[in-house]
């Protein structure tokens, strides 16, 4: 499914952030823009071993090329679909004896592909890689020399056989990926598993409260079309209504950062000052900063004690999850809550931060309750921050949900399912595995309400054999079987 032509899309001119992509007719939430499959794409190095270098499914025991032995896959199908894109990357492969890094994979994939089909594969496809920014000239000293290094490798790589390449245009084109390189995740979306490069993508700009959101849909595993099965495609879906002409955006980061934080990242990573509205006006910057209001407003000092107290904890909270120190992450998830108590607002950025490992922590240990309360509190304050439809705000309630729903506040657990139910909808579609999930969890906890609402004693004593793992007893069977009759 490549983009059709009649895709509501054109390119223009869009001043100083170069082209970008407009929409030639009104659009509303929800509405997917274009779907793109990747031109070509690789599985990231660490994971090599349990994706699929196919369709990028993780997979518990894949099937592997005899031949290299590096590429894996789900299936027989799934490696018959590949064999097109792998031939000559696998005896490359086999020749240097290892396979280079995911850059350097990345940039061999594209070059046969364009060897073989040319820099346009389909008529939707709106702009070529050579076409696209490398940013090459703006970069520091250090990206210069990588990617020199890079350019190294990746002749020591490419066959003697194969039609020789000019360096500068490699550099080009590892130019192209590392800013325009689009992070693939596996079937869930839960894990970053792979780099891919979708040219019509490329040409949306940023802004840091876009109108649109790309999301990954590995289409349909059971398909028995093959070609549906394999294709790695994004779709491009608005977040809110988008007026005929106007320009399509996506964001590159994440909006729970200070304006000046965003563009130093953008900087650093894509090259341009983001002149966005909301960087410019630096809009919410005061909510992701704010000290609690009223009688007890904290001075200044008390503000930068709690604040810088948090960063100190923060860095230690990372040594102790790497070295995984739960109890050490909890202990200090809670001193900085007691200190931040009455000094940050519910929207501050550290505040956010601690919510969030703390729940996350506590789920882990089993403290459903406690991690259901961090869990809450960071969503309300998400609300007041994101976007509506932002897919991050959708995950992060869906998660909370779920916690809640552990910790058996089944009414505020059912609540956030059909909340975050909503978002996804908008940001991955009714056809995404997680929004399908999701549907599952929301008629179940949908029930579960309803017989909790009838008899919650009933209720409770499935929810701890649920907990603790055991049978439920036949008096409490009975009753279920009555209730869920009744439920429906
Ligand atoms: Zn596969
Ligand atoms: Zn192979
Ligand atoms: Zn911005």
């Amino acid at each position: 499914m490549t983009l059709e032509k009649a895709d509501p899309v054109e390119v223009f001119d869009a001043g100083s952030k170069g082209r970008g992509l407009r929409t030639t007719k009104a659009l509303v939430a929800g509405d997917v823009v274009f779907t793109e499959a990747s031109y070509a794409a690789v599985v990231f190095d660490s994971l090599a071993l349990q994706v699929c270098h196919n369709c990028f499914r993780r997979q518990a025991s894949p099937h592997r090329c005899a031949q290299c032995k590096f590429a894996h896959y789900c299936d027989r199908t799934c490696q018959k679909a590949a064999w097109d894109e792998h031939k000559r990357e696998c005896s490359a492969i086999k020749t240097a004896g290892k396979a280079p890094k995911e850059n350097i994979r990345l940039v061999a994939r594209a070059m046969w592909r364009m060897q073989k089909y040319g820099g346009r594969v389909s008529d939707s496809q709106l702009t070529t890689l050579d076409l696209l920014q490398d940013h090459v000239s703006d970069m520091v000293d250090e990206d210069v020399k990588e990617l020199q290094d890079d350019v190294q490798k990746f002749l020591e790589y490419w066959p003697k056989a194969n039609r020789a390449v000019g360096t500068e245009y490699i550099s080009h084109l590892l130019g192209v990926i590392k800013v325009n390189g689009f992070t693939l995740s596996d079937q869930r979306g839960l894990q970053a598993v792979g780099v891919g490069l979708f040219p019509n993508l490329c040409l949306v700009n940023h802004d840091c409260w876009p109108n649109c959101t790309v999301i990954l849909n590995h289409g349909n595993q059971s398909a028995l079309d093959s070609a549906l099965h394999s294709q790695r495609r994004i779709e491009l879906r608005v977040l809110s209504p988008i007026k005929e002409g106007e320009e399509l955006s996506v964001s590159y980061v994440d909006f729970l950062n200070l304006a000046q934080d965003r563009q130093k990242l953008l900087r650093k990573q894509y090259y341009f000052d983001c002149k966005c509205e909301h960087c410019s006006k630096g809009i919410k910057d005061d909510l992701m900063k704010a000290t609690t209001d009223g009688e007890k407003k904290p001075t200044a000092e008390q503000v930068k004690e709690v604040t810088d107290f948090t960063m100190k904890a923060l860095g230690k909270i990372e040594d102790a999850r790497v070295t995984g120190d739960f109890e050490e992450v909890v202990k200090l998830c809670r001193e900085c809550l007691q200190k931040q108590e009455g000094v940050l607002a519910d929207t501050h950025l550290q505040h956010l931060r601690i919510l969030s490992t703390a729940s996350e922590v506590f789920s882990f240990m089993q403290d459903f309750k406690e991690a259901a309360s961090c869990a809450s509190r960071m969503v309300h304050g998400y609300e007041k921050l994101y976007h509506p439809n932002n897919a991050q705000l959708g995950m992060a309630i869906m998660r909370a949900g779920v916690t809640n729903w552990h910790a058996g506040l089944i009414e505020v657990g059912h609540a956030m399912i059909c909340q975050a139910f909503a978002i996804l909808m908008v940001t991955h579609g009714s056809q995404h595995p997680i929004t399908k999930d999701l549907e599952t969890m929301r008629s179940q906890t949908e029930l579960e309400l309803k017989m909790f609402r009838q008899n919650e004693k009933v209720y409770q004593s499935v929810r701890k054999a649920a907990l603790d793992g055991q049978p439920l007893t036949e008096p409490v069977k009975e009753q279920v079987k009555e209730l869920v009759q009744g439920a429906k």
